[in-house]
């Protein structure tokens, strides 16, 4: 049986050898050796994982083919890697199914080139963390305890319990900010491992860029020696299977060698298409958790939170309508929230209910596309100011000929308003903005409205205008 595998593999070589580049043949096939083949699965033995890149991307369909002339049939190929000595790493026998040895402790310094920078030698890695998402910074609340927890737990005591941590949940709920803060929580206690921090996008941009520059070995083996690896969205790895195939020995060796490894994804690993099955194992290995959408206690909680980061304090009946209107997203809550902090600084004043209500504008089910008239009579000075402090331009410069696109643009809005919030002549109106006769008036209106009928981002901005005016 022994002999008869042999001859199947050396007639697989043959035909190899006569196809490729006789370098590539000597450098990544001549030192393959069968490990077992069972009728169905071929093991392969290599040196080092660089092969089993070459031979699943650049080599795959050559291989395929040799394999198919010689076993009659394309086996599923399943690799042992043991890593080379030359790159510094230790031989360690035979590891599990395709994953590669772990690194022996290093003595001497190891040139390994780090795929964020296009040349150096040594590894220095910028751990890519932010400063402002801090876990002191994260609010607990039953949308997030699981995840919360083992959070803390990973940064006690980095790739043991939870490893890998696989986060998921809708967008905007909290999945960055979480791992973020777990790496800047292991750099804290545990200054000498090394955290690196990337989306998976970055990942799969770096790695192409490895490919074409022929450096896919260093790209594995910088990966190798991370401590913790958090990688963020990894939905987006869908449909690559390179890319994939490069992260499941670098994951397997992580793991392996006892680094953490942290994973985001917006489904639940149940849902991912376009994912090698196992790969999805290997996220289903330890900790799956899911962020839910926080409850109105929560969501009151980060209000609060995120009010203070801003400076502004806010009375509980304003908390409370938030966080009652804005419920599926913490980043749209924080977008309600900045918008909140540049009114008040518009208006000088304290915010009060109603005008909240305005910012928020329309319950869902109501439809307002444009500004409404109202009963309150508002001033041609007002309106010049406030559409002023809104644009952040000065009174004068309305006066001005200038056709500076913001001015232009205030200039027609507060005429705009003028004429629908005021009593006043189309004239009275000209001079007081930009001392304009009555026709620029009317033609400034027709433009406000007609790019208000078509352009929703504009609208929004008039009615925000409107808001502002009436407040
Ligand atoms: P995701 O990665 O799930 O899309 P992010 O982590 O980017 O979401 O979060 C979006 C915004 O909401 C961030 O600014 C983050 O700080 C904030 N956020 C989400 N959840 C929380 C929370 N529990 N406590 C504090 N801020 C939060
Ligand atoms: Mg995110």
């Amino acid at each position: 049986m022994q002999v008869q595998n042999n001859e199947l593999w050396s007639r697989c070589l043959d035909y190899v050898s006569e196809r490729v580049e006789p370098k590539a043949f000597k450098t990544l096939f001549a030192n393959i050796s069968v490990e077992s083949f069972d009728g169905a699965s071929l093991v392969l033995r290599v040196s080092s994982d660089f092969i089993c890149e070459q031979l699943d991307n650049k080599y795959s369909s050559v291989f395929a083919t040799a394999l198919k002339n010689s076993y009659g049939f394309v086996p599923a190929v399943s690799y042992n890697v043991v890593i080379d000595s030359n790159a510094g790493l230790e031989r360690q026998g035979t590891t599990a199914f395709n994953t590669v040895s772990a690194p022996k402790q290093v003595t001497t310094p190891v040139e390994i080139r780090n795929p964020f920078e296009k040349q150096h030698n040594k590894i220095t890695i910028d751990s890519n963390l932010s400063s402002e998402y801090t876990i002191d910074n994260f609010v607990l609340g039953d949308c997030n305890r699981l995840a919360y927890n083992a959070a803390l737990a990973i940064a006690d005591h980095p790739g043991t319990i939870f490893n890998p941590m696989f986060l998921w949940g809708a967008s905007g709920l909290g999945k960055t900010h979480l791992v973020n803060a777990i790496g800047l929580e292991v750099q804290k206690r545990h200054p000498e491992k090394s955290v690196l921090y990337l989306s998976a996008n970055l990942f799969m941009r770096q790695f192409v860029e490895a490919k074409m520059r022929d450096e896919v070995n260093d790209f594995i083996h910088f990966y190798q020696l991370i401590d913790v690896l958090i990688l963020d969205d990894v939905q987006d790895f869908a449909g690559k299977t390179g890319t994939q195939n490069t992260f499941f020995h670098i994951f397997n060796h992580l793991h392996q060698s006892g680094k953490q490894v942290i994973m985001t994804c917006d489904k639940d690993p149940n849902e991912l298409e376009g994912i090698e099955d196992r790969l999805i194992s290997r996220f289903k290995w330890s900790l799956v958790a899911k962020m839910d959408v926080p409850d109105f206690q929560t969501r009151k909680d980060i209000i609060v939170r995120k009010a203070k980061n801003y400076g502004m304090e806010l009375p509980q009946d304003i908390l409370e309508l938030i966080a009652k209107r804005v419920s599926s997203n913490v980043r749209e809550l924080e977008g309600i929230l900045t918008k909140l902090m540049a009114y008040s600084i518009y208006l000088k004043s304290e915010l009060n209910v109603a005008i909240v209500e305005q910012i928020l504008g329309p319950q869902p089910g109501s439809v307002v596309t444009e500004a409404q008239p109202i009963d309150t009579k508002i001033s041609l000075n007002t309106i010049r100011e406030r559409v002023c402090a809104y644009f952040n331009i000065n009174e004068s410069a309305l006066q001005c000929k200038t056709r500076q696109h913001d001015v232009v643009e205030a200039r027609q809005i507060a005429m705009y308003f003028a004429k629908k919030l005021t009593n006043d002549s189309l004239s009275v109106i000209g001079n007081a903005i930009g001392k304009k006769d009555h026709s620029t008036v009317l033609y400034s209106c027709r433009i406000v409205e007609n790019r208000m009928s078509t352009n929703s981002e504009y609208r929004s901005k008039v009615n925000e205008i409107h808001r502002y005016l009436i407040s």
